[in-house]
């Protein structure tokens, strides 16, 4: 209850003081049925009118590009070569304070101080697995809510898993950080500084970033895609795209606008059902699309990027894993170059799912191949710490 109340307060605030960071425009609307889910994306995703702008925030210099903070110096007379030092001091060299950017001198960081706002996100509390040497960040955000990101360490490097929301709004019945609902987006800046902080706290480089957290990134579409166009800036840290996973519920619009960005990223689809009223009944928000438009939607991602789709099915007993779930999820995939990921569902201790056991897992698998599908059994990190998929939560308890 207290919890709730303090979510009010927050979400009032920001929507006060929400000049910046708008919520995405609703760009299609024809699809969207008329079903109490999609009236919930639609109302939250119209524009925001900036009802008190006495109360404007500072500016966020670190949701910023570098066209953008080239322009913004050039307005206060400072050369462009100005704006790719202070960019390296916030993305590459990742300082907390103006202070710290010592070519700089004194003045104009006074001037940046004034005038703009330093994201940086401050750890409350790490923990590390002691089955895989994972490890859990609970980072406070400046508004002191409270979110979650998680390192994993592979042969290949360090992938850092990263909330794109406080909160989420999609409702799925087997995952803990939709529990409460959403309390706001996150800024490209905060997405950015779990990738940064968690770099600097193990002094190592992070090479793939999923965005497989907190949240529905499709959901925060504006700030996502700008986040992932700074994160693979070559004057940032310059990551790959072809390293980087969104994940999405499915928000069939949004899905078909980022394949015309035509980005080189992983997009995965959080399938878990094979059949539209399944599906439905364990994940809320597919009542805005059908099943069909959602992989038809998919089909065109792999048509526009050539990047092969990769599929996320979580296994419930008895629910989702039989095998006349493995057959229809075979005839809806097969021919598709895709990957499928099978995911034997995480204990999230306020909902009532049993994970598949190992048998019934390798059974799945084993009727799915039979359709040339490549299936991978996804290998859970960080259960001892709650820190696998769909355990990651906004706040602590
Ligand atoms: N909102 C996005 C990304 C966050 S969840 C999405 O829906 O894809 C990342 C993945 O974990 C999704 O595939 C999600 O369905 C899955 N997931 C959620 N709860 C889970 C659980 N308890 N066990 C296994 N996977 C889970």
């Amino acid at each position: 209850m207290q919890e709730m109340q303090m979510n009010t307060e927050n979400v009032d605030r920001i929507k006060k003081i929400e000049n910046i960071e708008k919520i995405g425009k609703i760009k299609n609307t024809e699809k969207i049925e008329n079903t109490e889910m999609a009236e919930k994306i639609e109302n939250t995703e119209m524009t925001e009118k900036i009802e008190n702008t006495d109360q404007i925030e500072k500016i966020d210099i670190k949701s910023m590009n570098l066209t953008e903070l080239t322009n913004e110096l050039s307005r206060i007379g400072e050369k462009a070569y100005r704006a790719r030092q202070i960019y390296e001091w916030l993305h590459i060299k990742q300082v907390s304070d103006f202070d710290e950017m010592t070519n700089i001198s004194k003045d104009l960081r006074n001037r940046l101080g004034g005038a703009y706002k330093l994201t940086v996100l401050r750890p409350v509390k790490v923990q590390v697995s002691k089955l895989d040497d994972t490890r859990k960040y609970l980072f406070a955000l400046p508004d002191q809510n409270t979110i979650e990101s998680v390192r994993m360490k592979y042969k290949h490097g360090n992938t850092v898993c990263i909330s794109s929301q406080v909160g989420c709004r999609m409702g799925c019945r087997f995952c803990a950080s939709t529990i409460g609902g959403l309390v706001r987006n996150l800024s490209p800046s905060e997405m950015l500084e779990q990738v940064y902080r968690i770099g600097r706290d193990l002094g190592e480089r992070i090479s793939n970033v999923v965005v497989m957290g907190i949240g529905e990134p499709l959901d925060n579409y504006d700030n996502l895609l700008k986040f992932i166009r700074m994160l693979t800036d070559e004057h940032g840290l310059n990551i790959s795209q072809r390293n980087i996973t969104v994940s999405t519920c499915g928000i069939v619009p949004r899905i078909r606008e980022l394949a015309d960005e035509k980005l080189q990223i992983t997009l995965a689809l959080s399938l878990h059902a094979p059949v539209q009223g399944k599906r439905l009944s364990l994940m809320p928000a597919a009542a805005a699309y059908d099943l069909d438009d959602v992989i038809e939607a998919c089909d065109y991602y792999f048509a526009q990027t050539g990047r092969r789709m990769s599929y996320e099915y979580s296994l419930i007993s008895g629910l989702n894993d039989t095998k006349e779930d493995a057959q229809a999820l075979g005839r809806l995939l097969s021919g598709k170059n895709c990957h499928v990921n099978l995911i034997p569902v995480n204990p999230v201790r306020e909902s009532p799912f049993v994970q598949s056991d190992e048998g019934a897992v390798a059974l799945f698998k084993n009727k799915l191949e039979k359709y040339k599908i490549n299936v991978t059994i996804r290998r859970e990190m960080g259960r001892d710490i709650d820190g696998a998929c769909g355990q990651l939560r906004k706040n602590y308890s």
